[in-house]
């Protein structure tokens, strides 16, 4: 049950193999794109952060360095002064934070959009306007690097009208800041605390060129993987189309050899007859046949006279083309459909005859008996004759309840074995009792 379930399935599936390989091959394909389209996003992601995080480390450590052996040194020098608003003021030099602040300005590029800032909730008087966070992914950050000070925050968001990356790192109080910070004048807050948070290093960078040049790369990937796909269903088509040929002569080469071993089973071999298997089933359908339109089914049945001594005088090879001869001769007296000859035993033949009277069976065993006759094979040691004849009996019935095929075959060698007891070279009929 489960078994011719899954052949069936099997049949179908092969039968719609083609089919079914273009939706798999779609399917790849289909995940392939979705797939190395993904990839490419992680790629330029992953690189955003990566350059993000190197450039506010870069900036922290130029900060770091400038604070501890930069203005560290400087300031114990008279007259100079390390303030935010150093501009106004003659020996002003920036603060750490405002040099971090004003070199990432000048790190801040116009023609490539990539934008540094530097914000906190506690900005200097003179950076109110600029200094605090200014929209809603500089709060988040704020909110978010208070918390997790040692991590970054960063997204994909529109700015202006370019898709961007927004990178962001904590900057951290270091200890030689603390000491300014709390005691400027102008400092917003006096309590600061080395490790707090003092505010948010952000990177902005533009991401059209990184997706421009994944982009570019997909589309090569893609086309490669059509063309290789294209041509793989194209080798697989032809492969598929070879194998279903191959297989269609298969199929016709099994078929043939099946005709070939039904006709050989049914065939005699040497004289192209009905053999006796054929002659049994086709006489049964006859006599159905006869006996539902109540026709005469007549059977002629006959035997070479002599034969052995045939043999024995001319041997086996020239007795086998004496059977063919007069088998040649049997086949040329059938004449209507249905009607057939057939071999019946080693030299017994008989031939079956639908709807055909006693008298029009004589009349063909008659003709059969002159063209055997004339054939004039020379049978020197028959008993009877200088050639080879025929001995024949001859049965008719209207088949009924109390007939059957088996008794017509008894009756038609009754009739031959009498016509053997007459003389032989002669036929007899048989007259129902
Ligand atoms: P009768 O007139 O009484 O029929 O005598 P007969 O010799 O023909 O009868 P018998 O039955 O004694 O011998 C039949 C012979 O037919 C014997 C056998 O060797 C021969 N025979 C049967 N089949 C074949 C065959 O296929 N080829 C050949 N060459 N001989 C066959
Ligand atoms: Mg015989
Ligand atoms: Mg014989």
């Amino acid at each position: 049950m489960l078994g011719t379930f899954l052949n069936r399935l099997l049949q179908r599936l092969y039968q719609r193999v083609i089919m079914i390989m273009i939706i798999l091959f779609s399917l790849g394909l289909g995940v392939a794109f979705v797939g190395t389209y993904y990839l490419s996003i992680y790629w330029v992601d992953s690189q955003a952060v990566q350059y993000s995080s190197v450039v506010i480390q870069t900036l922290n450590q130029a900060r770091r360095f400038y604070s501890e052996d930069v203005v560290d040194r400087l300031e114990s020098i008279k007259g100079v002064q390390v303030i935010p608003e150093y501009h106004a003021v003659s020996g002003g030099i920036p603060n750490p934070a405002t040099f971090t602040i004003e070199l990432g300005e000048l790190l801040s590029n116009q023609s490539t959009g990539t934008i540094f800032r530097l914000y906190s909730n506690f900005p200097f008087p003179h950076r109110q306007a600029t200094g605090g966070p200014q929209d809603q992914f500089e709060r988040a950050a704020l909110n978010y690097l208070q918390n997790h000070p040692q991590a970054a925050y960063y997204r994909k968001e529109r700015v202006g009208d370019r898709l961007s990356f927004r990178y962001t790192e904590a900057v951290l109080m270091e200890p030689s800041c603390v000491a300014c910070h709390n005691t400027l004048p102008s400092s917003p807050k006096k309590d600061w605390k080395v490790g707090q948070v003092r505010g948010i290093a952000e990177i902005t960078q533009p991401l059209e060129q990184g997706l421009q040049t994944a982009q570019g790369g997909l589309k090569t990937i893609y086309l490669a993987l059509t063309i290789i796909i294209t041509l793989a269903m194209m080798g697989l088509g032809l492969a598929v189309g070879r194998f279903r040929t191959l297989n269609q002569e298969l199929e016709k080469k099994v078929a043939e050899r099946t005709a070939a071993l039904e006709r050989l089973a049914m065939v005699d071999e040497l004289t192209q007859l009905a053999n006796r298997r054929q002659f049994d089933q086709r006489l049964e359908q006859a006599w159905k046949v006869a006996r539902r339109q109540q026709h005469p089914l007549s059977l002629i049945l006959c035997d070479v006279d002599y034969f052995k001594n045939y043999n024995d005088t001319y041997g086996h090879p020239a007795g086998d083309e004496c059977l063919r001869s007069i088998a040649k001769v049997l086949d040329r007296s059938i004449r209507r459909p249905g009607e057939f000859s057939a071999r019946y035993g080693g030299e017994e033949f008989a031939i079956v005859l639908p709807n055909v009277s006693r008298m029009d069976a004589i009349q063909i065993v008659t003709t059969i008996q002159t063209a055997i006759h004339q054939l004039q094979i020379p049978h020197r040691s028959s008993l009877n004759h200088a050639s080879v004849t025929l001995s024949l009996g001859i049965a008719t019935m209207i088949p009924n309840a109390n007939y059957s095929p088996e008794q017509l075959i008894q009756a038609a060698d009754e009739a031959l074995y009498q016509a053997k007891h007459q003389g032989r070279d002669r036929y007899v009929v048989w007259d129902n009792p």
